[in-house]
């Protein structure tokens, strides 16, 4: 079996006691692209040395970020910009809300969108729905330039702020996110793990507090990333909360969206850092 550089390197984090088959490994312009599996979790993704998904429990992430925005709009969304997610889990949980007419997707590294389509096309949603636009561009540069007043609903599905995302993570990209959603839209943002990465999650808070009135936290326990995962919605209304219309998923339903803004008191405290 061919020995990768990575292979000694990354594998006891991930392999969680199981062997690891290495499947695609690529150094892209952007970030180093990995997909391996083991008998525990299937196929993984890992960008950068950090789990992106697992084939086992990608769909908790993925209908969390996907469905806690969308329940929570007073009417339901039909203009969708979503940021990242170049494996296509977000397109496929979008597309079973029924009032979309329209999804831009801009995925900054085509090496992401290529490898997850030939190697985990089962994650991705139906790139050939005519309701979908796909670009590789930069999320920021993009919203930068936008008209304002387009969007219902913007998720921004990146990495951690390391490498190309850490332009998504800025006062003025929230700003720019807040300009371009229209007066009763919200967005979603990944915010990491914070038993891991303690410093993004109160970072990306009081940066969209300074784009948005109010700007909500949220959870989902997906077990491959050893703690809970956090998100940050930002919206200029109401509180997202309670939701206004009941979807339902393999993990997503409306106790669970309500369940998921409750936060443990230690992420409290980072906040207050
Ligand atoms: N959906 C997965 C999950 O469950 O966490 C992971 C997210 S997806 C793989 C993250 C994507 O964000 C990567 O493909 C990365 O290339 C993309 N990305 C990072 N910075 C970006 C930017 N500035 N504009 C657009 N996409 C970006």
């Amino acid at each position: 079996m061919t020995r990768y550089w990575w292979f000694e390197k990354i594998t006891p984090h991930y392999s969680h006691g199981y062997n690891v088959i290495p499947i695609y490994e690529k150094r892209t312009p952007y970030q180093h692209l990995l997909i391996y599996k083991n008998e525990l979790w299937g196929r993984f993704l890992v960008l950068d040395g950090i789990t992106q998904f697992t084939e086992k429990d990608e769909f908790i992430y993925h209908e969390t970020i996907v469905f806690c925005p969308a329940a929570s709009l007073e009417t339901p969304p039909e203009k969708v910009l979503v940021i990242g997610g170049g494996d296509g889990g977000v397109i496929r949980e979008l597309q079973k809300i029924s009032e979309i007419k329209s999804i831009l997707q801009l995925e900054i590294d085509q090496e992401v969108f290529k490898a997850c389509q030939k190697y985990l096309r089962e994650i991705a949603g139906d790139y050939s729905d005519p309701r979908v636009e796909f670009r590789i561009a930069d999320g920021a540069k993009f919203v930068a330039e936008a008209p304002a007043e387009t969007y219902d609903l913007v998720i921004v599905d990146c990495t951690d702020p390391i490498g190309p995302a850490v332009v998504l993570y800025t006062e003025e990209f929230y700003k720019n996110i807040a300009r371009v959603l229209k007066p009763k839209g919200c967005f979603i943002q990944q915010a990491s793990i914070p038993r891991f990465f303690p410093e993004t999650l109160p970072m990306a808070y009081h940066r969209a507090q300074k784009a948005f009135p109010v700007v909500e936290i949220l959870r989902a326990p997906v077990p491959c990333y050893g703690d809970e995962i956090a998100f940050i919605l930002g919206s200029k209304t109401d509180s997202a909360c309670k939701p206004r219309r009941s979807y339902h998923g393999k993990f997503y339903n409306p106790a669970v969206h309500q369940a998921s803004f409750a936060i443990p008191s230690w992420w409290q405290d980072l906040l207050k850092q």
